[in-house]
């Protein structure tokens, strides 16, 4: 199984490493946030570990950032602290599990094979709704069987709703989570661009709601 951990601790990183290996995983490790958000979206990381407390970028916000992005990998969260806000915070923003530091190394292995079980329909690497499909590994989206054509955007908006089906979704939140600085900011073109995903997927898919946004599904 291929496992990335993201840990700046290097005793702990080297050790957990080493424990995994000999566990029979195959393991990545990415020492700070910046890193970690790259390696994760890799479409061979089959299961995640992930430290919170991070350089560069925190734990919470590289998670964040995964999901928004489509990446629907099982995250096993990572802290010292072991609060409840941590906790409730990871679950929050989609981890799938959390293991308190210090922790044994069977049972770090214990919770990954469940995880990688858990997860096995996401981790095809398939985010499916109704008879939309997207494999995540390709960016490959189909309706039925029909395949679609979609640029870079699309298909980040796409992603988008099919991972909050039924979600009031807000033209503000659509432009903060798809434009990138290269990409124009007016939220009138956020119009444009759902005209365009409709015409694609079936206008029916995604409805305007007056004042409010839009929701998908
Ligand atoms: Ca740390």
């Amino acid at each position: 199984m291929h496992v990335l951990l993201v840990e700046d601790d290097h005793d702990l990183a080297a050790r957990t490493k080493r424990g995994l290996t000999q566990a029979g995983f195959v393991v990545e490790l990415a020492v700070d946030g910046d890193d970690g958000l790259e390696l994760g979206m890799q479409p061979q990381i089959e299961v995640i570990i992930l430290d919170l407390g991070l350089p560069g970028r925190p734990g919470l916000e590289v998670l964040k950032e995964w999901r928004s992005r489509g990446v629907a990998t099982p995250v096993l969260v990572l802290t010292a602290r072991g609060t409840w806000i941590d906790k409730v915070g990871g679950l929050n923003e989609g981890a799938d599990d959390y293991l308190t530091k210090p922790f044994h190394m069977p049972e770090l292995v214990a919770r990954l094979h469940a995880l990688k079980r858990r997860g096995w329909g996401r981790a095809s690497n398939l985010l499916t709704h109704d008879d939309i499909t997207i494999n995540l590994g390709t960016g490959e989206v189909f309706v039925g069987e029909k395949a679609l054509d979609l640029t870079s955007l699309e298909l980040r908006m796409l992603k988008y709703f099919m991972n909050r089906p039924r979600h009031v979704i807000s033209q503000t939140e659509l432009v903060e989570h798809l434009y990138n600085i290269e990409d124009m900011r007016e939220s009138n073109t956020i119009e444009v661009y759902i005209g365009r995903l409709r015409r694609k997927i079936g206008a029916e898919k995604i409805k305007t709601l007056r004042g409010m946004g839009y929701r998908f599904g």
